[in-house]
């Protein structure tokens, strides 16, 4: 049995044009001689009446401090009624199909409510249906505690997180993750007209753009996929483009790969808002200053990102919902810092950069030709960074797409 993963987004399951789409792709992957399990995420986007959103929305106008359990098993109604409907319209065209809850489909997590993890996936069911000829429709973004039954739901995303890990569990030959755009972009489509689809990426390199805000697909989805080394695919419901592959190698120009993917050595920019910057005065005289002050806020359970420390400073960001918290583990701590709200983060990913020469020099010079002010940078071996103003950061994504030859 060769068994793949298809995973649809929200938009693919949001109309009932869209679930003929979907029906097509499946029939597709039988026709080519493989047992597909179908994941899905719940039908349309924000607003639309049996989304994550609107559910949430829902409880809390009943109760703003309600329980996260109750909350979990809510969120839980967006993917069941979705399942349902998609299991309903294949069987309107004749295909076999089941719809399961995460539960029943063996995916078991730990009881960390709205963020839970995966422990183990039990995959009896699944492949009985399989074997039986049946298609599951799985609930994307959900799990069962082990011990007592109680829905969790994995994080925002969690949909791409279900179908890397059911991929993984059942040995999938590929997972393939469809959604409203044919594939991985150079940088987000709503912010660069011009962005271009990427045939190839590695895991390492989506990981990356994900993690600094290109939501096309789950950073945690990547690494599972990585760590069992499944292929993905990140392909359109909506059209025949081949999409993007994601393997562990980035198959590029002049390497001997078979495809030529791009000239540059980025594969792509991504970005993210609604951050912080905090600068922390440090006393050289005191070398523990700087490792207290990340104990302090590694205690308060408060997340930094874009670390720069030095004898005399630290400097890092947090997300804006994180800034009252933050000035709160300082100010009780002692530390004099300074404040600077209203601030994104805009990166250029690509293992290709690695040790070439200049690439820091394109990244400064194609913000500074616009007067974009680079308030700190931070890199890594395949990313370069930089905090800018927000409202300089569609401007920055623009610039760094067109300096980086994307
Ligand atoms: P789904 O509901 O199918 O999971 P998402 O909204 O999570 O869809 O992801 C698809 C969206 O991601 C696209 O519509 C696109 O606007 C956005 N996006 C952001 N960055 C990128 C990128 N680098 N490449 C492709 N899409 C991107
Ligand atoms: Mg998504």
């Amino acid at each position: 049995m060769k068994i793949i993963v298809q995973k649809f987004g929200g938009t693919s399951v949001a109309s009932e044009e869209a679930r003929v789409a979907v029906k097509n792709k499946v029939q597709q992957a039988i026709r080519n001689g493989y047992s597909p399990v179908v994941v899905v995420s719940a039908m349309g986007r924000k607003g639309a009446p049996y989304a994550t959103d609107t559910l949430i929305g829902a409880l809390k106008d009943v109760n703003l401090s309600v329980n996260v359990r109750e909350m979990d098993m809510m969120m839980c109604c967006g993917e069941i009624i979705s399942s349902c409907v998609m299991a309903a319209t294949l069987q309107k065209f004749g295909i076999n199909a089941m719809a399961l809850t995460g539960g029943q489909a063996g995916i078991i997590t730990d009881s960390q409510f709205g963020a839970a993890r995966i422990k183990n996936i039990n995959t009896s069911s699944l492949i009985r249906l399989l074997e039986a000829g049946i298609i599951p429709v799985v609930c994307g973004f959900q799990g069962m505690t082990e011990n007592n039954y109680k829905f969790t739901t994995l994080g925002r995303g969690g949909s791409d997180t279900s179908a890397a890990a059911l991929g993984a569990a059942l040995k999938a030959d590929f997972v393939e993750i469809y959604t409203d755009v044919e594939g991985i972009m150079t940088a987000d489509p709503r912010i660069v007209e011009k962005a271009n689809i990427l045939q190839q990426i590695s895991y390492a390199e989506v990981c990356q753009m994900a993690q600094n805000g290109a939501k096309v697909i789950h950073p945690r989805a990547v690494e599972i996929a990585m760590g069992s080394n499944i292929p993905m695919y990140v392909k359109s419901t909506f059209s025949d483009a081949p999409g993007t592959l994601i393997t562990s190698e980035r198959i590029g120009q002049g390497n001997g790969g078979e495809i030529a993917i791009n000239e540059s050595c980025a594969s792509g920019v991504a970005h993210l808002n609604d951050l912080a910057q905090f600068r922390i005065d440090l006393n050289p005289q005191d070398i523990t200053a700087g490792r207290n002050l990340f104990e302090d806020l590694a205690d308060a359970g408060i997340s930094v990102g874009c670390l720069n420390l030095s004898e005399k400073e630290a400097m890092f960001a947090v997300f804006s919902p994180d800034v009252e918290h933050t000035c709160k583990v300082l100010n009780e701590s002692g530390f004099k810092y300074t404040l600077n709200e209203g601030c994104g983060k805009v990166s250029v990913v690509g293992s290709a950069m690695r040790g070439v020469p200049g690439i820091m020099a394109t990244f400064v010079s194609a913000l500074a030709s616009h007067n974009i002010a680079i308030l700190q940078t931070v890199d890594s071996d395949t990313t370069i960074s930089a905090i800018v103003k927000e409202e300089h950061l569609v401007e920055a994504v623009k610039a760094l797409h067109e300096a980086f030859k994307l």
